[in-house]
């Protein structure tokens, strides 16, 4: 095993923006210098929010106002849907203004300079031990920001840095998804399918009374009917859709990126045993040097191996736990999570393993081996 190779903070001034790829780079840090464009899908995304609304409120006036005559329907619809619209709002400024996963957080602390926290002076590097984790193991050093990359955690190369547990880089919100951020955004996800289904159950009821009660109702509010009928179903299908899968992953305790990856299997691979064939594979084995029938053995044992399920209630529980001391607490943490999905539980550094993982694994190593035989 070789030496840890230790997090070194030397005291360099350089000159803002000239990074070099030796040069250390601070994990946490976000490219923040983009261009006003590079905002556009994220205003697109609260236009598509917020544009049904002139249309939801003069059907609601005209329909359950003046046809009805009935306040009661008019300020019930009222409040579901700007309460949907608000939990939506809020859990998507939660996605885009808090961090997704600096590499040095800490449960219960507000970001915070790796400079001060994690990194090692020169004196202290030579003098005593590294770091415990072993960061010269594949995959646990980030060679674009030069700094520790931790389990689960991935370079996103838009953003210029890592994000613990990863998700994607999402292009209409601009941001990284991860393990800060995640559960925001799955409430975001359910908020807007909720809010569209609502919309769209609305508008046909609506639709429907115009087209039986033609005389009683003007010419434009079925257009608007129609507008709001066509607009919810199309999200809630869409849209819920993706609920629909990011429940699945949640259940599954799989980030997008690990799911849409089979290779990324190979950098938790054991020790590959010697090839009866002489063609040794490196030890973890490359994607580019996998034959195309090993590369098949791997993208089937993907479809099998779910590193991090340990099982449904407690995966769930690392993204949607509600722990707290007491009864009051406990709420707390509920009502937290209702209004903005709230955070992950744990540090985003660590994460236990699904124990029949590791034999798995040890299986494809061999199948991986056995197949050079054939070569
Ligand atoms: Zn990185
Ligand atoms: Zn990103």
């Amino acid at each position: 095993m070789s030496r840890a190779r230790p997090y070194l903070s030397f005291e360099l001034q350089e000159p803002a923006g000239s990074h070099s790829p030796t040069s250390p780079i601070p994990p946490h840090e976000t490219v923040t210098n983009r261009p006003w464009y590079h905002y556009l899908p994220l205003l697109f995304t609260v236009g598509l929010i917020l544009s049904p609304h002139p249309s939801i409120l003069i059907v609601l006036v005209r329909y359950h106002l003046q046809i009805l005559e009935s306040p009661l329907y008019f300020g019930l619809n009222l409040i579901i849907t700007y309460t949907l619209t608000f939990l939506a709002l809020v859990s998507l400024l939660v996605c885009v203004v808090r961090d997704p996963g600096p590499v040095d957080y800490k449960p219960g602390e507000e970001d915070s300079s790796l400079g001060d926290e994690n990194a090692m002076s020169l004196t202290e590097a030579l003098m005593g031990p590294g770091p415990t984790d072993d960061y010269s193991e594949p995959g646990k050093w980030c060679n674009k920001c030069w700094a520790p990359k931790p389990e689960r955690t991935h370079h996103c190369s838009t953003c210029g840095r890592c994000v613990l547990k990863l998700d994607h880089h999402c292009m209409w919100l601009t941001k990284c998804l991860g393990h800060r951020t995640y559960p925001s955004f799955v409430h975001f996800l359910i908020s807007v399918t909720l809010l569209a289904t609502y919309i769209a159950s609305l508008a046909i009821k609506s639709l429907i009374f115009a087209f039986t009660h033609y005389e009683s109702i003007d010419e434009t509010t079925p257009l608007h009917e129609l507008f709001l009928a066509a607009e919810g179903l199309i999200f809630a299908m869409v849209v819920g859709s993706f609920v629909a899968y990011h429940l699945y992953l949640v259940t599954t305790n799989q980030t997008t990126l690990e799911h849409i990856s089979p290779y990324l299997l190979l950098r938790y691979l054991p020790a590959l045993p010697p090839s009866p064939s002489g063609q040794q594979l490196s030890n973890p084995p490359q994607e580019d040097e996998l034959t195309y029938y090993q590369r098949r053995l791997v993208r089937r044992a993907h479809g099998r191996i779910r590193l991090y399920d340990i099982g449904w209630r407690q995966n769930w529980a690392q993204v949607f736990g509600i722990d707290g001391l007491g009864k009051a607490a406990r709420w707390k943490v509920i009502l937290y999570r209702l209004l903005c999905g709230g955070s992950s539980k744990g540090d985003g550094r660590t994460y236990p393993r699904n124990p029949r993982a590791e034999d798995m694994l040890a299986n494809l190593a061999t199948d991986l081996v056995m197949e050079t035989k054939d070569l």
